[in-house]
């Protein structure tokens, strides 16, 4: 039996990941359920979700963040999202490159 490259599976999982947040953004209705795979995909191959597509959604409760679902703070040098679906927070580091 061939054993598959642990970086290509990574790289498939990345590219899975990547379509699945794209169609997120495209179908807002079916968007969490959508972040949810991608998590899970991120998960099974133990691949981290990009950062990119890390302030779009609550870890908590994987609500895709769309207008009007969520918040935004800045304090003390850092972002402050607030869920209003499981009203929970979200703390991140504000980095000058993003
Ligand atoms: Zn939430």
């Amino acid at each position: 039996m061939q054993k598959i490259n642990k970086n290509k599976l990574k790289e498939i999982a990345l590219e899975r990941i990547k379509i699945l947040f794209r169609e997120a953004k495209l179908n807002p209705e079916k968007a969490n359920r959508y972040v949810e795979l991608a998590r899970k995909i991120g998960m099974k191959v133990n691949l981290s979700i990009p950062k990119e597509y890390k302030r779009k959604y609550c870890k908590h409760c994987n609500n895709y963040f769309i207008l009007g679902n969520y918040r935004v703070r800045t304090r003390n040098k850092m972002i402050v999202y607030y869920c209003l679906n499981c009203k929970k927070y979200m703390k991140f580091k504000i980095q000058k490159s993003l």
